[in-house]
């Protein structure tokens, strides 16, 4: 039976809690490992995420796993944040060097998630697991996939349980991307990040950020439904719960999937694949 675990934002206002609330309460029946909660650098974003994570784990009575970013932060920001994770009960931190708010310029004292990872390891030891992103397709800022991977391995060795990748649309490149990690020798579990397509001119805006690669006959196909939603949203579930299939065909004892707080478009996947 494979896992599944699901990825939100933090709401910020009454209509975005709203719309989390109930994209929980349907997204709860696929009895998640975990729940996670992404984390923005910079001032008053950083309540936002530690309150969700405790309405995830106080009232839905999910496993709440806050993501914790080093960019921005001072150690003792850091620190403070650990001990309140600690405190509501989390033993599980997703752990990334994080992007700045456009116009932000302050560093933070950590420079890389390997960095972060070493510093929880020395402030908690063994108390939490800790996951790293991964990127089958490249971190858009390396100029050298082979010395991105080489710090994919640094992340790895500094004390990451897991990782979680950057949402693909081409399952060969997260194949090709474990098979390389493998022969550096990490055997750690990369569980694929999946994005389930709610909205495609928004999709190609991240894809371009974040570096994911969207097939050009995808994009075909879709601009070729014109303003059809049904057979745009149909046809967006059949693909991504295609490659779902043959990821866990392959083997992948679980997904990780990037809701945007909806929980249609993840139903959609999770229907078709039984
Ligand atoms: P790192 O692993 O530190 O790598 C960043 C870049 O630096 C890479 O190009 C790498 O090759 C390079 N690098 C690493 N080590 C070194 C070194 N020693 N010397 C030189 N170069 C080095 N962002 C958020 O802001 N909030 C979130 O909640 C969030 N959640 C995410 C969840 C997942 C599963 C993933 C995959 C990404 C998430 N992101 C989030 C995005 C992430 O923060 C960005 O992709 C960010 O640009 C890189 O973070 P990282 O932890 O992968 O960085």
């Amino acid at each position: 039976m494979p896992k599944f675990s699901f990825e939100f934002y933090p709401p910020k206002t009454d209509e975005q809690r709203t719309q989390l609330d109930r994209t929980v309460r349907k997204l709860k029946a696929y009895s998640p490992e975990f729940v996670s909660v992404t984390f923005g650098a910079g001032g008053s974003t950083l309540s936002y995420t530690p309150e969700t994570v405790r309405e995830l784990r106080q009232k839905h009575k999910l496993n709440g796993v806050p993501h914790l970013s080093c960019m921005g932060g001072t150690r003792e920001e850091i620190r403070e944040l650990l001990s309140l994770y600690k405190a509501l009960g989390c033993t599980r931190l997703v752990a990334l060097r994080g992007d700045l708010p456009s116009g932000m310029a302050r560093m933070g004292d950590l420079r890389y998630a390997s960095d972060l990872v070493r510093f929880i390891r020395e402030e908690h030891g063994d108390h939490f697991r800790i996951e790293v992103g991964a990127y089958p397709e490249m971190h858009p800022q390396a100029d050298d996939a082979l010395v991105d991977l080489q710090h994919f391995k640094a992340k790895m060795d500094a004390g990451a349980d897991s990782a979680i990748t950057q949402y693909f649309f081409n399952a060969d490149a997260y194949f090709r991307f474990v098979d390389d990690v493998r022969k550096l020798g990490v055997t750690a579990p990369i569980v694929p990040g999946i994005m389930p397509i709610s909205n495609f001119s928004q999709l190609k805006r991240f894809s371009d950020a974040c570096g994911a690669e969207i097939p050009r006959w995808i994009g075909k196909r879709m601009q070729a439904y014109g303003d059809d939603a049904d057979s745009i949203r149909e046809l967006a579930a059949d693909l991504v719960a295609g490659m779902c299939r043959r990821l866990l065909d392959a083997g992948v004892p679980e997904l990780h999937f990037y809701t945007l707080n909806l929980a249609r478009p993840t139903e959609a996947v999770l229907s078709r694949l039984g």
